[in-house]
């Protein structure tokens, strides 16, 4: 069975103390509240995923990071690694937002590398994959999604896809409030399951956790959840009020 996940991209938002509080508030409703398998992921500020990794400790909730650079290690001022990543306790990374896309020019080309780095040091990529308005309405958001997936993840033997989630987040629905209709979310993980099984087969397809990301709130994540293909979310602005975050995680 594919594991159900929600993961909450705190984006730059959150100081530590702010970040500490709305964890430990997650932590003890997940506790109280939730009664599903879901996976809990708090994906935090770089500068507060310790003291967050920390503080989850021993309860069902996990952490990761936002980003990671695409080098081991070495004089690369700013930039943070796997291995660090790793040795604050941190389980995920998110790859290939749209933010860093945009904004920090990541290529598909790049994220390989990141992919593979995540992989090696035993960490779960988060890779974000989604097109843009304009190419939903030339009717190339599959393809273009497709092909996001192939440059990106395409070289991986099977045994390694396994260990990726995906998150699908079209680009116009993030932060926007306008959440993609379950049927568009539904054909977009259908058709990224398809075109996963075309090189790795159904078996390995049927195990990928494939998450939406866009707009999701307490009040649309159920139908969401509810499609056939969708394994759950990945949230941006909901994820920063624990009574919303974890309403969604009890979405299922
Ligand atoms: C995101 O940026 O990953 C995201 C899904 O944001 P929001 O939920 O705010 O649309």
């Amino acid at each position: 069975m594919r594991k159900k996940i929600v993961a909450g991209n705190w984006k730059m938002n959150k100081t530590l103390e702010e970040g500490l509080t709305l964890a430990s508030e997650v932590v003890n409703m997940v506790k109280d509240e939730v009664n599903n398998q879901a996976e809990v992921v708090l994906c935090t500020p770089a500068v507060s995923l310790h003291a967050v990794s920390k503080l989850v400790e021993g309860s069902k909730v996990k952490t990761g990071a936002q980003n990671c650079y695409d080098k081991e290690s070495g004089a690369y001022t700013g930039e943070i690694s796997v291995s660090m990543i790793r040795s604050v306790g941190a389980s995920h990374v998110i790859l290939g937002h749209s933010e860093r896309r945009e904004y920090f020019g990541e290529s598909n080309t790049m994220l390989a590398d990141k992919v593979n780095l995540t992989l090696k040091a035993g960490l779960t990529p988060i890779f974000c994959c989604g097109e843009t308005l304009k190419q939903r309405e030339a009717g190339i958001h599959i393809a273009f999604v497709n092909s996001q997936l192939t440059e990106s993840l395409f070289h991986l033997s099977a045994e390694e896809f396994q260990k990726v989630v995906i998150a699908y987040e079209p680009i116009w629905a993030i932060g926007t409030g306008v959440t993609a209709s379950t049927a568009q979310a539904q054909e977009m993980h259908a058709e990224i399951r398809k075109h996963i099984a075309s090189k790795y087969g159904q078996a390995v397809a049927d195990t990928i956790s494939i998450l939406y990301g866009g707009s999701c709130k307490p009040d649309n994540a159920k139908e969401l959840f509810a499609c056939k293909d969708v394994d759950g979310g990945l949230i941006g602005g909901a994820s920063l009020k624990s009574r919303d975050f974890v309403d969604i995680i009890k979405s299922f």
